[in-house]
């Protein structure tokens, strides 16, 4: 099916007003491909390349199928759960749902993340109950516990960034435990831009007959708007080099990665020192704060992330046009996710790798290979028109 405009979805009025006042004008492939099933209640098993839009997919497909709630007399029922990885996606995808719900004000959504006190969850789910909630597998498991999320009546169950929530034992087996809370008959959806063929049967043992969506062939996974370099270089030259880049490429947002929490907090520190103002993001900080300093970058309000891997995955910030990975990744895929932090939904951007040891050399490699990209030595200077100006394609 190739679906130009969204009206060919046959969505309800108020999803199709909220979708053009979100300014989208044509349904991304993966869109074109995942909604006229899952909105039908099928299960859908979707891998598809970062930034193409898999988390509408699920909140338009989701929303669509909530209608009944739309009338005031339906008793509210927690009726959609989506569980995810980390605190500022939840967040995030908490977010696109308040965008795609705004023409449908009797529908609640509700969004529960560890590292703030579950006192406040309590008290807003007795005050009402949510017909959506998103949250991380560790608080959604304890709430449902204790009985304050009430999970008997779920029809939607959502997992993003599903290889990651099922590679890692402790994330999977609270996802099982949440998982068996829920009734038998429901739609299970699951996406992620990676998804291992030993992940697949996995995944799919939570599911009946699902719409099955994979890159079959990697280097479909690469982002075309995106330039990828690589700096060869020693330990030691890394800060003197990064601040070079920063000082002679133009960036709106940029990410820099770096594999540790104490490397990640040195780094902002020089980084300041050095009058970039940076910040930084990690599971060492309070979560009012990480959720605080998300929202700044978000709102364009800091240009500089300094980030773990914590941030390598879905988060979506339209103006980071740039990624550096100060610190090589420990993966392909992980390297694949952390890239795709820019050039968002067919715009461009740069990402450069320093690479300074054999270890980094050999990710390096991999990347190339498995994506079937070449990511060349940097050169001397770098026309900006190739990262800055902005393209629109729904690959
Ligand atoms: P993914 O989950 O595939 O990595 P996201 O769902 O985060 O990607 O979407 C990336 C960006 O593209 C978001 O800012 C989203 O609002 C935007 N987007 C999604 N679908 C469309 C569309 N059809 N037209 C324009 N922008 C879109």
């Amino acid at each position: 099916m190739h679906a130009t405009s969204f009206d060919e979805f046959l969505l309800s009025p108020p999803i199709k007003r909220a979708i053009a006042d979100c300014g989208f004008e044509h349904p991304s492939e993966v869109q074109n491909q995942c909604i006229p099933q899952a909105i039908l209640g099928a299960d859908v098993i979707c891998q598809a390349k970062s930034g193409m839009g898999k988390t509408a997919v699920f909140v338009i497909s989701t929303l669509e199928q909530l209608k009944e709630f739309e009338d005031s007399s339906v008793e509210a029922r927690l009726v959609a759960l989506v569980l995810c990885h980390t605190r500022e996606l939840a967040f995030q995808i908490c977010k696109e749902f308040e965008r795609f719900k705004r023409h449908m004000s009797n529908i609640k959504v509700e969004v529960f993340y560890g590292g703030v006190p579950i006192v406040n969850d309590r008290q807003v789910l007795q005050k009402g109950t949510p017909h959506i909630v998103i949250g991380t597998p560790g608080r959604i498991l304890k709430l449902a516990q204790e009985g304050h999320l009430k999970l008997t009546s779920i029809k939607h169950f959502i997992l993003d960034e599903c290889d990651r929530m099922l590679e890692s034992i402790e994330m999977r087996q609270d996802v099982q435990k949440i998982f068996k809370l829920t009734p038998h008959e429901k739609q299970v959806m699951m996406f992620s831009a990676t998804l291992s063929q030993e992940i697949r049967p996995v995944c799919k043992k939570f599911m009946r007959k699902p719409l099955e969506i994979y890159v079959t062939d990697n280097s479909k996974l690469t982002l075309h708007g995106l330039q990828q370099y690589y700096v060869p270089l020693h330990e030691r030259e890394k800060i003197r080099t990064l601040f070079d880049i920063l000082d002679a490429v133009e960036f709106n947002q940029v990410v820099i990665f770096v594999r540790s929490i104490d490397r990640a907090k040195m780094l902002c520190n020089v980084m300041n020192e050095g009058n970039f103002p940076a910040i930084t993001i990690h599971s060492r900080l309070a979560q009012p704060e990480r959720i605080a300093l998300f929202k700044q970058l978000k709102d364009f309000k800091k240009r500089i992330l300094v980030a773990t891997d914590l941030f390598g995955r879905g988060i979506d910030v339209s103006k980071i046009n740039v990624v550096i990975n100060f610190d090589m990744p420990d993966s392909a895929d992980s390297y694949l996710h952390r890239v795709g932090r820019a050039g968002r939904f067919g715009t461009k951007g740069l990402a450069i790798s320093f690479v300074s040891s054999e270890e980094d050399a050999t990710v390096l490699n991999n990347v190339q290979s498995l994506f079937a990209v070449n990511i060349a030595k940097m050169p001397e200077t770098i026309d900006s028109t190739t990262y800055m100006a902005t393209t629109q394609s729904s690959e």
